[in-house]
């Protein structure tokens, strides 16, 4: 069975200006990497359909859904947050991001697709129930999991977030639900500056200091995500796979190299294995640096399609 690939050119459509570090050529520098690397000779691709307004109000506010269409410039920009901005093709590429999560996770879950990855943007962690923030308008994988336990009827589902800043948008979503598992590891004193002391018992936050480096990261995934995970048995695990964590790129400092997210998504295939029939759903998040975000994602999807 063939993994699943899923993007959409309208993810590139969206912009919030020539300096702005969330920018469309991430896509392409993934693509790239994972064409030069022969790993999408292993993959189906897909493109993303549009997330319904239903599909969205799984993990958001019907109000804040609203507003988000309601902002859409016919021309230029509209500022969300200091770091947030809508151009008139954002609504659009949001949708795709979130409809890519809810077609990985009925491929997977109707076992047309072993695992599935969506090389999308915009990204999703840091958007809440009801809030848009540090360059995300929907949550993408919140909407993936809502749509696995709501609409296929799931019961547990793990969510792993690596990327260097915490997910508080997940958080913010999923911490009454108790349907739920999120492990995370993050940077501390970074953006957005939450997330040490857990909001709810399914939460397990690692807040890593600053050159925290492999061996403390691993470490950390070992001893508090892999027991957790064991006790509470995922049918179905999603991935909020941010690479920003990387050596070389500037938005974190955490030190980590392309072998930390071969390991840590090898620790994830083991547990989806032994619990969830291998069912795995991972969605770009952050990572900024072309080169290191293109070789991350390239190192993560080879575990993750078990092409390594
Ligand atoms: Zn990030």
């Amino acid at each position: 069975m063939l993994a699943a690939y899923i993007t959409h050119p309208d993810c590139q459509k969206h912009e919030m200006g020539v300096d702005h570090p969330e920018a469309p050529a991430r896509i392409g520098a993934i693509n790239d990497q994972l064409l030069i690397t022969g790993l999408l000779d292993y993959m189906q691709s897909y493109e993303a359909p549009l997330a319904s307004t239903a599909q969205l109000e799984q993990a958001h506010s019907p109000l804040f859904v609203r507003d988000v269409e309601a902002h859409r410039p016919s021309s230029g920009y509209v500022q969300v947050d200091p770091d947030t901005r809508m151009n008139p093709f954002t609504f659009q590429a949001a949708k795709r991001a979130a409809g890519a999560a809810v077609l990985a996770t009925d491929l997977v879950i109707k076992g047309e697709a072993r695992v599935a990855f969506c090389n999308v943007r915009p990204p999703g962690h840091h958007a809440g129930r009801a809030s848009a923030a540090g360059f995300c308008f929907f949550n993408n994988v919140v909407v993936g999991i809502r749509h696995a336990l709501n609409v296929h009827g799931l019961e547990r589902v793990a969510l792993i977030d690596f990327d260097v800043h915490h997910g508080n948008g997940s958080e913010n979503i999923l911490h009454e639900d108790p349907r739920v598992l999120m492990c995370s590891t993050f940077e501390e004193g970074v953006y957005p500056f939450s997330g040490a002391v857990p909001m709810g018992p399914n939460m397990i936050n690692v807040s890593l200091p600053s050159r925290s480096g492999s061996k403390a990261f691993r470490a950390s995934v070992s001893e508090t995500w892999i027991p957790a995970l064991e006790k509470f048995k995922p049918q179905m695990i999603f991935i909020s796979a941010g690479f920003d964590g990387h050596r070389e790129d500037d938005m974190g400092n955490l030190g980590l190299v392309e072998d930390d997210y071969a390991w840590v998504t090898a620790q994830i295939v083991k547990v989806a294995n032994t619990y969830a029939q291998g069912r795995i759903v991972s969605c770009l998040e952050g990572g900024y640096v072309l080169s290191p975000l293109g070789r991350s994602a390239a190192a993560h999807v080879k575990v993750l399609i078990g092409a390594d």
